[in-house]
């Protein structure tokens, strides 16, 4: 992995030395923007840039603060007043954590590292550990499974597999079915998209595809009569026959990349004796560690970003969040 070391030293000392350095360094990983829209200006479609001001009453001693002079009547100007703490509407939120605790804790949930061993060494309750790896899952199935990001472009390829997560057994009484996943990987860049589907069909398929693969991209799957119609849609296709360790010559096309990832998270879910309800969630956090890994990108970093793109203070409150 290329890039910039980060440690828990590093995080703490970043931090020891004042506010600023790591104010600084989380703007840098777009964690925290370094502007911010004033929402009360845009309430009334007046777009203002807020500026960072000192308050030592707040954790950090800064706010993000408004002083535009606004007003179409020249005698009624008014200046608005609003400010807002540098955390809010952040993904630190409302926590009184100290912010390179909570970094720290994303660089060891980066890491995989167990929530024992996080409890123990951020001295952190476990409850506590187990709400922010729920936040910090929230961020990783926003950035693989919800965010509309297109993978592949034109003359790319990218595979395609689906898997049948958990088989149909018995819980308390009840029956409980797998779940479908279908998932891609650009062969090239090794970015991946994975969603859940309620049903196999040649509409959910289709749907998921357009959703999630650029116009254009050579699709690589195995031979799904699902398919059949990928033409007509806009991709160009190469069918591969997995049971017979087919591989179709000319296309320098290897085994189905896809189907080993899709393993791979199944192995990495029933170790962690994950059940149906958290499926997307830990599915997503899987996948996020093999796109970094595959694009040889820093998870820490990576997921900083991530997190700012979710938790964007900008974001309208009436902007969809989630499909
Ligand atoms: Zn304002």
């Amino acid at each position: 992995m290329t890039g910039e070391k980060i440690n828990l030293i590093i995080l703490k000392e970043c931090s020891d030395i004042g506010n600023e350095p790591i104010i600084e360094k989380c703007m840098e990983w777009g964690i925290l923007k370094r502007e911010v829209n004033c929402p009360a200006c845009a309430k009334d479609n007046y777009i203002s840039k807020m500026k960072l001001r000192k308050d030592v009453s707040l954790l950090e001693g800064y706010k993000w603060s408004c002083n535009k002079l606004r007003s179409k009547n020249k005698k009624k100007r008014k200046r608005c007043s609003f400010s807002m703490s540098l955390r809010g509407r952040t993904f630190f939120g409302n926590s009184k954590l100290p912010i390179w605790r909570i970094l720290s804790f994303i660089h060891l949930w980066t890491k995989n590292v167990s929530t024992e061993v996080m409890s123990e060494e951020l001295e952190m309750s476990k409850a506590t550990v187990l709400d922010w790896c729920s936040f910090c899952r929230e961020v990783t199935y926003d950035a693989m499974m919800v965010r509309n990001k297109k993978i592949g472009k034109k003359c790319s390829k990218v595979q395609l597999g689906k898997y049948k997560f958990g088989e149909k057994r018995c819980n308390k009484g009840k029956v409980v079915e797998g779940q479908w996943a279908l998932g891609g990987i650009d062969e090239l860049s090794g970015e991946i998209f994975m969603a859940t589907v309620e049903k196999i069909t040649s509409e959910t398929l289709i749907q998921i595809i357009q959703k999630y693969v650029e116009s254009g991209t050579t699709i690589v799957s195995n031979l799904w009569k699902e398919l059949d119609c990928l033409k007509e849609e806009g991709f160009e296709q190469l069918k591969m026959n997995n049971e017979m360790n087919f591989i179709i010559p000319d296309t320098g096309s290897q085994t189905l990349k896809i189907d080993a990832v899709f393993r791979a998270a199944k192995t990495s879910l029933l170790r962690c004796h994950k059940n149906n309800e958290f499926f997307s969630g830990h599915v997503s956090k899987y996948l996020f560690d093999k796109s970094c890994k595959l694009r040889n990108l820093n998870p820490f970093i990576e997921f900083c970003k991530e997190a700012g793109n979710l938790y964007n203070p900008d974001k309208k409150e009436t902007d969809p969040e989630i499909i």
